[in-house]
């Protein structure tokens, strides 16, 4: 409605009123279109007994449209600028608890534990800070949090490069990494105009919808990640070449050959034309072999 805090005139109205200045390194690019926010929730599939956690409220624009759908939303906002802000323009939502933390630093899962005991179903939805996307997201993901689903607005090629599957130009560690703890579809796109500043590069809506079991066993996680990571090194460089370059004080080059001929992977492939199942099965073949 007219009195959305995501419109143009009354988010101008709130920085005014406020003498509010955007912070650039805290990734401050408010959302000025109800419409898309109303999208973003959608995309969430939320109920009147879910509950959401959102990091950076901002000036609440998306929390307001969180809050007409759900029974509890816990928002992380790191500027403290902002707490005296959100209390003034989320007033009228009881429902919304604001924590003046930086996420990265926070226990989520304590917080999930203690504010949001009673939920049966808890989503993550947020438009995050640019300058941290994915310390954010690998963090949310690793901490194995009771979570159904993250619904996030974030830079649209780093969204491509997770949601990303093998032999295109985006997928990457970060594909593996994202994947091996949830599905991930990009949704949709979003133009720069809908913020205020507007940012210098694409948005996109990204969907993670948590797994209950990775998609691969491995007995060495570590070494998986490990060899994902050293997999893609160097992108242009063949497998074999980036393995035996970083295993070189574990394994000979021939050594490392042979195991991957073992396994029938060729050695000439390149990282980025493995499945997440060819790299658990090398990571087996290897962990067998290292230990
Ligand atoms: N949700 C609002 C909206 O959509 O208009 C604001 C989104 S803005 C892209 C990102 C927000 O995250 C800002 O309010 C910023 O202060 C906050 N922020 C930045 N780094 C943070 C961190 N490490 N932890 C919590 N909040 C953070």
């Amino acid at each position: 409605s007219n009195k959305d805090i995501a419109t143009p005139k009354r988010t101008k109205q709130i920085l005014e009123k406020h003498g509010f200045s955007f912070k650039k390194s805290l990734g401050q690019n408010f959302l000025i279109d109800t419409n898309i926010l109303k999208r973003i929730v959608d995309v969430a599939h939320l109920t009147a007994s879910s509950a959401v956690i959102e990091i950076g409220p901002g000036i609440g624009a998306l929390t307001e449209q969180l809050a007409k759908q759900v029974g509890a939303v816990v928002a992380f906002e790191i500027d403290q600028r902002l707490i005296p802000i959100l209390q003034e323009t989320l007033a009228p939502y009881p429902q919304v608890k604001i924590i003046n933390q930086d996420v990265l630093k926070a226990d989520v899962k304590a917080i999930i534990a203690q504010e949001l005991s009673g939920a049966d179903d808890i989503a993550v939805v947020a438009n995050l800070p640019y300058y941290v996307t994915t310390p954010i997201l690998m963090k949310l993901l690793e901490a194995q949090l009771p979570v159904r689903t993250i619904v996030v607005m974030i830079q649209k090629e780093v969204a491509e490069r997770i949601a990303a599957g093998p032999n295109t130009k985006s997928y990457g560690s970060l594909s593996i990494a994202a994947q091996y703890y949830a599905e991930a579809e990009t949704v949709f796109t979003v133009p720069k105009t809908v913020f205020v500043p507007q940012p210098n590069v694409d948005s996109a809506i990204l969907r993670l919808t948590l797994r209950r079991h990775p998609p691969v066993e491995v007995a060495n996680e570590a070494l998986f990640f490990e060899i994902v990571r050293a997999s893609f090194a160097q992108r242009r460089k063949t497998l074999l070449n980036n393995l035996s370059h970083h295993f070189a004080k574990k394994l000979t080059k021939g050594e490392t050959e042979q195991l991957l001929l073992d396994i029938d992977i060729d050695p000439k492939r390149r990282g980025e034309s493995l499945s997440m199942a060819e790299f658990a099965r090398l990571t087996d073949k290897m962990d067998g072999m290292l230990s």
